[in-house]
């Protein structure tokens, strides 16, 4: 009896590319999924340090779990760059180069299904999905570019594209295979409650934070400050997390929102100028450039304006670090809320 036959399955997270997987483990395929890091995902970060009241998960793991498959989890944080600094095809709606992060991933992927003895490859993209990636013009062109041509199965949407390889030799039965199009939900949220899967991530949400408008005016922000579009794991991380306040083209504050974030940027202490008060229970912030001394008292007098009981106080002390050294001390008026001059909170 031949062995049975093997797909590694793009795993976001979302309910898509969780049917799109249940369906072929349904024809007795062993399906094995994959991850991939980009430093932009939704999952881990935000979710993890804030006060919320969704579960604290990553929920590309918990779909593996559920569906009860190994997850590859391959960190491609590096090489992701050249995709959102210079995608070929552009950007979407935000920062969102999805056309070529598309191209990316399955190249990445096809790579992982050539050295691992994969047979081919799954993605829960639905054809008319997506304004930019999922259209019946790009899918073909993704699958071209990605080299993963024939080996590609989109299994919620097959009956729409020319049967793939695994649907000629007869590994899949395209019959099996579905024929959604476009962005209503309801056929896959009909399939689920088939599936008895009665949780999964908010269906609709993108990919990742590049879709974010508020997230990707950070990160436009940034690369206006340097002066091109570099940027280092911790830059797009910490766009993540906190308020951003661009103070002077040559530096910004990063504030703490709330307990969370306060411990998270604590970690971030040694290797960027901190703020905080030494008088007042408040937020902890990150100095992102090189102030100047005649920028302290603004810097001071933020950072004052989020620290708590500040009624019938005159004066809020501050102190401005680097590393073990103390590069200020000021008692200072926090700013009234109309005083912080707009414009500074990104
Ligand atoms: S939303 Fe983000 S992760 Fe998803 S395809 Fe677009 S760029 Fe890639």
């Amino acid at each position: 009896m031949p062995l049975p036959k093997k797909a590694i399955a793009l795993i976001s997270g979302g309910l898509d590319s969780m049917l799109a997987a249940r369906l072929i483990m349904d024809q007795g395929v062993h399906v094995e999924g994959i991850n991939f890091y980009t430093g932009f995902c939704v999952e881990g970060h935000t979710q993890a340090i804030r006060a919320t009241d969704k579960p604290k998960r990553n929920n590309a793991l918990w779909v593996a779990e559920q569906l009860g498959i190994k997850l590859h989890i391959i960190d491609t944080s590096e090489p992701y760059k050249e995709v959102v600094i210079n995608p070929k095809y552009g950007y979407g709606a935000q920062m969102n180069p999805c056309l070529d992060c598309k191209i990316f991933m399955l190249t990445h992927a096809k790579k992982f299904m050539d050295e691992n003895g994969f047979d081919f490859i799954i993605t829960g993209e639905v054809v008319g999905q997506r304004p930019m990636s999922q259209r019946s013009q790009t899918m073909p062109l993704v699958a071209k570019q990605s080299g993963t041509e024939d080996l590609l199965v989109r299994p919620l949407c097959a009956k729409h594209l020319p049967p793939t390889l695994p649907e000629r030799e007869g590994w899949l039965d395209r019959e099996k295979l579905l024929d959604i199009s476009g962005r209503s939900r309801k056929a896959q949220i009909e399939l689920a409650e088939r599936f008895n899967i009665d949780e999964y991530a908010q269906p609709a949400g993108g990919c990742c934070f590049l879709t974010d408008p508020n997230y990707t005016r950070k990160l436009q922000d940034l690369w206006q400050a340097r002066g091109d579009k570099r940027y280092e794991l911790d830059d797009i991380v910490l766009l993540k997390v906190g308020r951003h306040f661009r103070m002077q083209p040559y530096f910004k504050l990063i504030m703490a929102r709330e307990e969370g974030e306060n411990n998270y940027l604590e970690g971030y202490k040694s290797q960027y100028t901190h703020v905080f008060s030494t008088s007042h229970t408040g937020p902890l912030a990150l100095i992102d450039g090189v102030p100047e001394a005649k920028d302290f008292e603004d810097i001071a007098r933020l950072l004052a304006r989020y620290c708590r009981k500040l009624e019938n106080v005159s004066g809020v002390k501050i102190m401005i670090a680097q590393k073990n050294q103390i590069l200020a001390e000021l008692t200072v008026a926090p700013f009234e809320p109309d005083a912080i001059p707009q414009g500074w909170l990104l």
